[in-house]
């Protein structure tokens, strides 16, 4: 059972980088599931066409303009919220970039974009949302990563990709181990889905790649934490 919401509020949850690809269908599927949504994208008015498009198919979203590779937006998108009197209960943590260049014609500023977004995002959206959940004895946390960013086990990708994801997997095991259990912080490999970034060849639908992203996110009290999973089962880090 999942804890139930405090009298007369759905629990809310924010998706970054909700505007399109995975993150605009668990938008859809968390709000399907009864949750105030709160749809994050870095360009306003990509994230107000996805939230329209949303609530003309039966659901109603927030918008919210977050580019999570700027700090100080994060933590303004944060007073926002606050000061609407948006509870964020579920953060998931779904923006990323793709850059393709193999090690030895990586630039530091490619990596560096690569873990402003990939990593910074979601250590600045942890540190902006997360203390509340503690407060309220109420959170999940879903990482968005990838089999790229595995150590062992690890699915050949990019380098910029594989050492973002691979230190977001390690921002998990650390937020994890500073929330208490009530706080659940996990990562996903949504699969290779057919997004922007996985290309029209990939064998997962938008659908099946949010499946797990989505469970996570609605883990009852007795889920895990502080897990690595794909396919709804725990895959080594
Ligand atoms: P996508 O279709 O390319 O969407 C990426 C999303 O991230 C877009 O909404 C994009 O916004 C947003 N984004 C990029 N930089 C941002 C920033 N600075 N601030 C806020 N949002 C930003 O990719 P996807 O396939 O849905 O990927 C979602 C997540 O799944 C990513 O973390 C990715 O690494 C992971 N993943 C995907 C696959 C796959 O096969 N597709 C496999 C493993 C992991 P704009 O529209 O403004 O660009």
């Amino acid at each position: 059972m999942t804890s139930p919401p405090p009298p007369g509020r759905p629990r809310t949850a924010l998706v970054t980088g909700g505007n399109r690809g995975i993150g605009l269908e668990t938008c859809r599927r968390l709000a399907a599931a009864g949750l105030d949504v709160v749809l994050a994208a870095r360009d306003r008015e990509r994230g107000r066409a996805a939230a329209e498009q949303l609530a003309r198919a039966g659901y109603p979203v927030r918008s919210e303009q977050l580019d999570v590779a700027d700090a100080a937006g994060v933590r303004a998108c944060a007073e926002r919220l606050a000061a609407d009197g948006v509870a964020v209960d579920v953060l998931v943590n779904n923006a990323g970039v793709y850059p393709t260049a193999p090690f030895f014609e990586l630039d530091e500023a490619t990596l560096g974009e690569s873990l402003q977004v990939n990593l910074l995002g979601a250590f600045r959206t942890c540190q902006a949302f997360v203390p509340e959940m503690v407060r309220r004895g109420y959170g999940r946390v879903v990482n968005v990563s990838s089999g790229g960013g595995a150590l062992t086990d690890n699915v050949p990708s990019p380098a910029a990709y594989g050492i973002a994801k691979a230190a977001l997997n390690a921002l998990t095991l650390v937020v994890s181990a500073a929330v208490p259990a009530a706080v659940k912080v996990n990562a996903v490999c949504p699969g290779w889905v057919r997004t922007g970034m996985g290309g029209p060849g990939a064998p997962l639908s938008v659908e099946q790649g949010a499946d797990t992203v989505v469970w996570l996110a609605l883990l009852p009290e007795t889920g895990p934490t502080g897990g690595f999973f794909r396919d709804r089962r725990r895959i080594p880090w």
